[in-house]
């Protein structure tokens, strides 16, 4: 299995800059056969970025789309009119589940439709800060996964990423401290068991698993090394080249 980087660039960048950062990273990051890096610009970026990026060295992925392909549904980007500009899709990150308000079942149906599409779902989960307190973390993350892949037929669960990001670590959230790389092996053991449970065991070792929040080039490794974890999301550090280069880097080191 391929180890994932995957920079969430957020609201950042103008199509401009977006474009510039972009030229930057390609001079900077080799052919890796066995890391997949993949950047989120916003989406206005998508389709001119998807003619400057070197696909062999990177891949391009949105951070949202809609769970319809056609329709009266203004103001919305589809996964139709996605298809061929990007190879992923962020869906289910906590700042459209808590700030937006998208609910599981929406969730759920924008990774169908993003499969729908061509396009690789990365479905993020992970609790709050106060679900943890409450000692409700494997309930939130076994519901989360069941309605997340709800409208996933059996042969396409081998296309589903999933990121573990758990909300109190998310580096914009106020107050959020980085997971100890413990925590992060226990969630994601948990993670796979409930995968297990619910499709099997085949589909519970074959699905990546990727962790985000707040991982930077000093707690990379850590997080990389942790059993199960395929990969990482971030944000911040993405935005920073000399870091988000550092990360791919640790990265292939950590494969070799
Ligand atoms: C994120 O937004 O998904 C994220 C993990 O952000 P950061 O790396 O900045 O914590």
């Amino acid at each position: 299995m391929k180890t994932y980087i995957v920079g969430n660039w957020k609201l950042n960048f103008t199509v401009g800059e977006a474009s510039i950062y972009l030229h930057k990273l390609l001079k900077k990051v080799p052919i890796i056969r066995e890391v997949e890096v993949v950047i989120a610009p916003g989406a206005l970026a998508l389709q001119p970025l998807s003619l400057q990026i070197d696909r062999h060295k990177m891949k391009l992925a949105a951070q949202n789309g809609f769970y319809r392909d056609y329709g009266a549904y203004t103001g919305e980007v589809s996964f139709n009119q996605m298809r061929g500009l990007v190879d992923y899709a962020i869906i289910g990150h906590s700042e459209r589940r808590y700030i937006i308000g998208e609910d599981d079942k929406m969730i759920g149906k924008k990774v169908a439709a993003a499969i729908r599409n061509k396009i690789t779902p990365i479905l993020c989960i992970g609790e709050t800060e106060s679900e943890r307190a409450f000692g409700e973390t494997a309930d939130i993350i076994r519901d989360q996964l069941a309605s997340g892949l709800m409208d996933v037929s059996e042969e396409d669960l081998g296309k589903v990423i999933i990121a573990y990001e758990p909300v109190w670590a998310i580096s914009s959230v106020k107050g959020a401290k980085p997971a100890a790389p413990d925590d992060v092996a226990e969630a994601v053991k948990f993670i796979r068991k409930a995968l297990s449970d619910i499709y099997g065991a085949k589909v519970a070792e074959n699905m990546p698993i990727l962790f985000g929040g707040s991982v930077n080039p000093s707690n990379a490794g850590a997080y990389l090394t942790v059993p199960g974890v395929n990969g990482l999301l971030m944000g911040g550090s993405s935005l920073i080249l000399s870091e988000f280069t550092d990360i791919i880097e640790i990265a292939k080191r950590v494969r070799s």
